[in-house]
């Protein structure tokens, strides 16, 4: 039978409730830190050794030296040849549709000019090179490829090092194809903490890069965090998340398969539905109870659902957008009639779904946004991935004859105050009152 909680907003007790259903914490495992710090620690010291050793350890397969280590460009083409005609199709659509998506993201520079002729801006430049975790421990994620991939070739990043895990070897045909149309640069069969370590710190074979983003498991996470400052990252994934509010006239079966969609990611997953009918919640309860059976990865999917999914009734739409909001879920999907007018009132979510015939299955793949998304209510100070987080912005100052006279004197005085002579001399010496200043013999 599936199980998954009933809560009512109006219960006293439901905000401790809704606190325990929200609460994740990745990484507060001790033991993976320290087996992450030996790893991390190995790579530095010992570079492609430790990568062989590693690799032969966890991914079970024996590369002979480093360089079997790399899966050569060509290889990567030869999948894309050796797909059938209706997967590269798929492919090509998705990668069309994301690279068109991420091109409007695209930051552009600017500057203005004062009366005085001062000019000011901001210049915005792509990283140089960057580095993709793709996950391969117990699935392949093509998709992923692509998410994290195509923003970065819009923004202009020249150089792109994948990274990918292959247990016993085995390369996933459709990730390699990926990676290809894609435009990856460079490709390494590694995985796990040792290939965030390579790519951080650089080893004789691997490439050190500025930022490293693609999801991963505790490992990855866990390795991302630490070399965070030495090299930048995109965020730390937790697992995924879907709430969806509904106006109760959406077909059960459908709402009950999108609760799944994301519960089939992992045990951890969560998914939660918020409507004001509770006749409503008693229909998809049954859709769920009849489909679940059904499903290739019921297991899973009954586990996320008894841990972390909940079937929510509040009072009316208005608590239905203050929970939402509340739980800043990674995908939010808008099940009612006018979805528009109701987005506009989301302050907190990775990504809004608007509509009944959207399904969020369709965002994961090839709708074109990202599906890197902000997991855990990080969605309230964070954003999907996107060509803005591989650009960079330099300010601009170039200041005239007569800027550099006004804003040194003013700069002169402020620094005076905070007891910094050199920093007012040398603002005044480029002013028209630069001539007065004192210029010791
Ligand atoms: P993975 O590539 O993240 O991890 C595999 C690596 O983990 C191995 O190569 C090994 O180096 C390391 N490892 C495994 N056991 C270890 C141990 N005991 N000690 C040290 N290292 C060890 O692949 P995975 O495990 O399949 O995990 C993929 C994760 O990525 C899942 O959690 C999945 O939900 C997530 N994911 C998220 C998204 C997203 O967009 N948020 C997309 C795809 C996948």
């Amino acid at each position: 039978m599936a199980e998954i909680s009933r809560l009512s907003a109006s219960d006293e007790g439901f905000d401790r409730q809704l606190e325990a259903l929200m609460s994740w914490e990745s990484i507060s495992d001790r033991q993976v830190q320290d087996t992450v710090d030996t790893i991390l620690a190995a790579v530095r010291d010992r570079g492609d050794q430790a990568l062989l050793d590693y690799t032969i350890r966890f991914d079970g397969w024996e590369p002979e030296q480093a360089t079997d280590l790399e899966i050569p460009s060509a290889r990567l083409e030869q999948a894309w040849q050796g797909l059938p005609a209706s997967q590269r199709q798929a492919l090509t659509l998705a990668a069309g549709r994301i690279r068109d998506y991420a091109e409007h993201q695209k930051l552009a520079g600017w500057s203005y000019r004062e009366p005085d002729g001062t000019l000011l801006g901001q210049q915005v430049t792509p990283l140089d090179r960057v580095g993709l975790y793709v996950p391969g421990g117990k699935a392949a994620y093509p998709s992923s490829v692509l998410m994290n991939a195509i923003p970065a070739k819009v923004a202009g990043v020249p150089e792109l090092i994948m990274v990918v895990p292959t247990p016993g070897g085995d390369v996933n045909e459709l990730v390699l194809a990926a990676a290809h149309i894609a435009g990856v640069t460079r490709a390494f069969a590694i995985g796990g903490a040792q290939a965030v370590a390579a790519l951080a710190y650089g080893t004789a074979l691997v490439p050190p890069v500025d930022k490293i983003v693609g999801p991963g498991n505790i490992f990855v996470a866990t390795a991302k965090r630490a070399v965070f400052g030495r090299v930048g990252i995109d965020m730390i994934a937790g697992p995924s998340e879907i709430l969806i509010l509904c106006d109760g006239q959406t077909d059960p079966d459908w709402i009950a398969m999108d609760l799944f969609s994301q519960a089939e990611h992992d045990e951890d997953a969560q998914a939660i539905l918020v409507a004001w009918d509770p006749d409503y919640l008693d229909r998809v309860a049954a859709s769920i109870e009849r489909l679940l059976p059904t499903m290739e990865r019921h297991a899973i999917i009954a586990k996320a659902l008894k841990a972390r999914g909940a079937l929510i009734l509040v009072r009316d739409l208005d608590e239905a957008v203050a929970l939402a909001n509340r739980v800043a879920p990674e995908h939010l999907e808008l099940s009612v009639a006018d979805p528009q007018p109701l987005a506009a009132r989301i302050r907190h979510a990775g990504a809004i779904f608007l509509g009944r015939h959207t399904a969020e299955a369709v965002g994961d793949y090839c709708a074109g946004p990202n599906h890197v998304l902000p997991t855990s209510r990080t969605a309230r100070f964070s954003s999907p991935l996107g060509v803005y987080d591989f650009q960079k912005r330099s300010s601009l100052i170039m200041a005239s004859p007569q800027g550099a006279a006004t804003l040194g004197q003013t700069a002169a005085v402020l620094a005076r105050g905070e007891g910094l002579t050199a920093h007012a001399r040398s603002a005044e010496y480029r002013g028209v009152a630069g001539a007065d200043v004192e210029r010791p013999a």
